[in-house]
Order: structure tokens, then C-alpha cells, then sequence
């Protein structure tokens, strides 16, 4: 099977109101351009200087998605064009990402990341920090930035069960949050979830975008 015809499998399987980012992390620019020319347009990074060599190298129409745990020196090198963040889980990020979106006179979109995963990992907000983080209010200050949802990660395994039940906790706190903080405010609508191996549960669930690599690209 061919890039393309993965990626057009994948349309067939995705519902209209769901947005697929194609993560293309690993996977050299010759390769991504496939993916391009199927009609693909987003593409996740997760490394701040294989994001830029491949930006360099295709064409300018691409929407970048970074999702990988981003560090606050390298948010300047994106600043100028990204075009969603899906790993804001700190403050500090957030005051830098204001900083340099205000340089570039932008504004960014970023997701709250939030650890819904069993597996211990340094990245993102757990529940209770995510509220805090809310309802100190801090973000209403930085004008170019503008929330625009969460994302997750599922737990690695098997058992769908567990899975689901990660995916569910993440809808739970997009409506939490929605209603608690930007019932009035249509740009906090996204709900980051599903990759290869767990996406049409994401789906059931409740994501409205879906970052897959491996079902596109194959194995990296
Ligand atoms: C690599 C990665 C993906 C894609 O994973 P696949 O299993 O290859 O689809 C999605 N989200 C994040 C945050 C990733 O790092």
C-alpha cells in the first residue's frame, strides 16, 4: 500500500468534523511530500529542528503542528509559523510562547496537554494542576495565545477498556473546562486524541483530531 492510499483509507474511516494530523516525525521530507501530494496539509513534528529542515524543504501551504514536549528555548524558532501547539503543560511555556507570539506579532493556538495515561511520563498537566493552572487565571493576560483545547495520551497497551477510559476522562475535562472557563469562547472546541493504534476509539470518544504516523507512514 501507498502513502496515498493510507491516507485516503483514512478519510473513508475519519468522520468530517475530525481533523487528521499526519505526524510525519522520523520520516525524511521526500517521503512527507507523498503525503502532500494525496491532499494532506497538516503535519506533526515533534522535534523543534527536524520540524524546521523539513519546513525548509516543502511547500509553504503546510500547516505544522508541534507535539512533542516542547522546550522554552526553542519556542523562537517556531514562533513565526506553527500553527497549533499541542503541548502546553506549564506556565512558564505559556509565558514564553506569549512572548515570542507577541514578537512575531501572531497569535498561537496551543492545547492543554494533560497526562490521562497510566504510565509515568514528565509531560503534561495532570487533572488537578490543568485547574489550577485555569483558575489562576494567568493566561487571560497573554493575548497571543489562545487555548484552544486539550489533548492526551493513551495508556500503551492492549486492553481497550483502559484505554477508553483515559479517552473518556479527557472528554470529561474538555466539558469541565469548556463550561468552567470558555463557555463563551468558540476557539476552545479541540479535543487532541487517537493515534494508530487507538484512534477509532478516540473517536468514539469524543476527538475532534486525530494525530496518526505509523498507519501513514509505517513503522519509523
Ligand atoms: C508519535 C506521536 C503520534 C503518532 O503515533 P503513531 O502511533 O505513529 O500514530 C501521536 N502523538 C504524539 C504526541 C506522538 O509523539
Amino acid at each position: 500500500m501507498t502513502i496515498q492510499s493510507h491516507i485516503e483509507t483514512l478519510r473513508e474511516a475519519i468522520p468530517s468534523g475530525v481533523t487528521l494530523v499526519a505526524v510525519s516525525k522520523f520520516h525524511p521530507a521526500l517521503v512527507v511530500r507523498e503525503a502532500y501530494d494525496a491532499g494532506q496539509r497538516i503535519f506533526g513534528e515533534s522535534r523543534v529542528q527536524e520540524l524546521l529542515t523539513k519546513k525548509e524543504r516543502l511547500p509553504g501551504d503546510i500547516q505544522w503542528h508541534f507535539i512533542g514536549s516542547l522546550q522554552r528555548n526553542k519556542v523562537r524558532q517556531i514562533a513565526p509559523f506553527i500553527s497549533l501547539i499541542h503541548s502546553l503543560d506549564s506556565e512558564r511555556l505559556l509565558l514564553e510562547i506569549e512572548k515570542q507570539a507577541e514578537i512575531n506579532t501572531r497569535v498561537i493556538s496551543c492545547l492543554l496537554q494533560i497526562h490521562i495515561a497510566e504510565e509515568e511520563t514528565k509531560s503534561g498537566f495532570s487533572p488537578d494542576e490543568c485547574r489550577l493552572f485555569l483558575e489562576e487565571g494567568r493566561w487571560k493576560a497573554c493575548p497571543h495565545v489562545r487555548i484552544a483545547g486539550v489533548m492526551g495520551m493513551g495508556t500503551f497497551t492492549d486492553d481497550k477498556d483502559q484505554v477508553r477510559k483515559e479517552f473518556r476522562q479527557l472528554k470529561s475535562l474538555f466539558d469541565e473546562f469548556k463550561t468552567g472557563y470558555f463557555a463563551d469562547d468558540s476557539s476552545f472546541r479541540e479535543i487532541s486524541m487517537g493515534m494508530t493504534s487507538d484512534y477509532p476509539i478516540a473517536i468514539e470518544e469524543g476527538s475532534t483530531m486525530v494525530r496518526i504516523g505509523t498507519l501513514i507512514f509505517g513503522d519509523r
